[in-house]
């Protein structure tokens, strides 16, 4: 029986519809994914319901909590914890705006928190395939914790092989291999990250051009971005480490795990 949920204003608008902070029966702020299915042709339904199954299937404390979903009027709704401090995007914006970087601390903390939901996700077979600064939130007061979210098009592989067909994502983190139409694997996820890091590093895109074919080149043969000296050599590492355009040659997501500068991180965190 789907709980009760009253909406209390529009925080994001998607593809597919919009998301609604809302709240439970007993008052407990949550946020509403309403998807608008009735309208849908069966395949894109089924793709819908993927973002659920996938969801529901995880839980991890670094990846947003799922709580329910149910189909209302030919809408799907899907609850799940609220991220009062937003998404990383708009977090950066707004140190951006002000001249501000994070700290390198902080940095790494929320990257170390971002690599070990990650890394629950590969140990179940599954793709997120869209990791994105706008599909990672924050929650919490202080600095907060990170946590991955937005599972849209996300995959569980079905068979034994590594790969999943399909090429899609934001232009910004695509990976050599997608931008070369050759499958998605973990490395792909893993290139994503390291475009990330580079992110809350600088406050810049790791790759960017004016055009798509711009972007393609500079992803496919350009020289992955220094991150700025103030930050330890350890971490300036990290970005290189994990932005090699040979998918076969960078570290899997347990290969960063285990990076001194990472495992340093994780021990603070247990
Ligand atoms: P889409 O598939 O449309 O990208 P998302 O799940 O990423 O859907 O949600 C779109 C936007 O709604 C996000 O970028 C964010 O601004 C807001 N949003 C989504 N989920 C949450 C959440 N749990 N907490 C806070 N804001 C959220
Ligand atoms: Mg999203």
């Amino acid at each position: 029986m789907a709980g009760t949920y009253r909406r209390l204003r529009v925080i994001g608008k998607g593809s597919f519809g919009c998301c609604w902070l809302a709240e439970d029966e007993r008052q407990e702020r949550c946020v509403m994914k309403q998807i608008d299915i009735s309208t849908m042709p069966a395949g894109q339904r089924e793709e819908a319901a993927n973002e659920v199954r996938v969801l529901s299937k995880l839980r991890h404390p670094f990846i947003i909590g799922y709580k329910e979903s149910f189909v209302e009027e030919g809408v799907l709704c899907i609850i799940t914890e609220y991220a009062g401090r937003g998404d990383l995007y708009q977090l950066i914006h707004d140190h951006k705006s002000c001249g501000r970087c994070f700290e390198e601390s902080l940095v790494m903390r929320w990257f170390t928190q971002i690599a070990l939901a990650l890394k629950h996700v590969h140990d179940r077979k599954i793709l997120h395939r869209d990791l994105k600064t706008q599909n990672i939130f924050v929650v919490g007061s202080g600095d907060g914790t990170a946590k991955i979210g937005d599972f849209g098009i996300s995959r569980v592989l079905q068979h034994t092989s590594d790969c999943a067909m399909t090429a899609i994502g934001t232009p910004y983190y695509l990976s050599p291999e997608i931008c070369q139409e050759k499958p998605y694997n973990q490395k792909s996820d893993v290139w994503s990250l390291g475009c990330v890091l580079y992110e809350l590093a600088t406050l810049q895109h790791a790759f960017d051009a004016d055009s798509m074919r711009g972007l393609v080149m500079k992803i496919l043969r350009g020289v992955p971005p220094q991150v700025p000296l103030i930050f330890s050599a350890e971490v300036r590492e990290l970005v290189p480490d994990m932005l090699v355009k040979d998918p076969c040659a960078r570290p899997s997501i347990n290969q960063v795990l285990q990076r001194p500068v990472v495992r340093h991180v994780i021990h603070q965190l247990l």
